[in-house]
């Protein structure tokens, strides 16, 4: 096993963004990580105010400037978002897998952003919007702590055995 892969169920965050929710795909959306046998432990519905979006999105701005800090903010806060928190052997690995890259159009076929958006860095640039990916995901271990420490209470979390953990591990 490589150093780098979980030997013990991680929990990462996830986000079905705005876009994702006007377009009527979070169901479809949730059936890819439970297709993937991902464990749904939290779940919750929320419209994003300015400040939770930077507590969010809090080094954005400095990674990726104020311009694309300014449109994603209003963008996340077009609408409710659904958080998610999922349980599994290399979930932050395999849910970044599933939901594809930044740029729906560099994200190959299969995946969330690559399936259901065609959008890219330059159609964001010509239209002063947010590049809406429908989906967020935590980046790496630290990020999921993080993230989902800002989203969730510890009591929200769920615990349960799935039938894949009951028959597989
Ligand atoms: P990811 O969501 O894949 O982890 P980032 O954390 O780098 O990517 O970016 C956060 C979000 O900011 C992206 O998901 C996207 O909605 C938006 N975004 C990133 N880059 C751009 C860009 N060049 N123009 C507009 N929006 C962007």
């Amino acid at each position: 096993m490589a150093e780098d892969q979980a030997q013990t169920a991680e929990r990462t965050l996830v986000l079905l963004k705005p876009d994702a929710l006007v377009r009527g795909l979070a169901g479809r959306i949730i059936s890819r990580f439970e297709d993937a046998a991902l464990k749904v432990v939290g779940v919750k519905m929320k419209q994003m105010d300015a400040e939770f979006t930077r507590r969010h999105y809090f080094d954005l701005e400095e990674r990726l400037g104020s311009e694309v800090y300014s449109v994603t903010s209003t963008f996340m806060q077009q609408g409710p978002v659904i958080a998610l928190v999922l349980e599994g052997f290399d979930a932050i690995a395999t849910v970044r897998k599933i939901v594809g890259s930044t740029y729906p159009n560099q994200a190959p076929a299969g995946t969330v952003r690559g399936d259901f958006s065609h959008y890219s860095s330059a159609a964001s640039i010509a239209s002063g919007k947010a590049v809406a990916n429908l989906v967020h995901a935590s980046g790496n271990r630290d990020e999921a702590k993080q993230e989902v420490e800002l989203w969730f209470e510890k009591e929200e979390l769920q615990d349960y055995r799935t039938l894949a953990e009951i028959y597989t591990y």
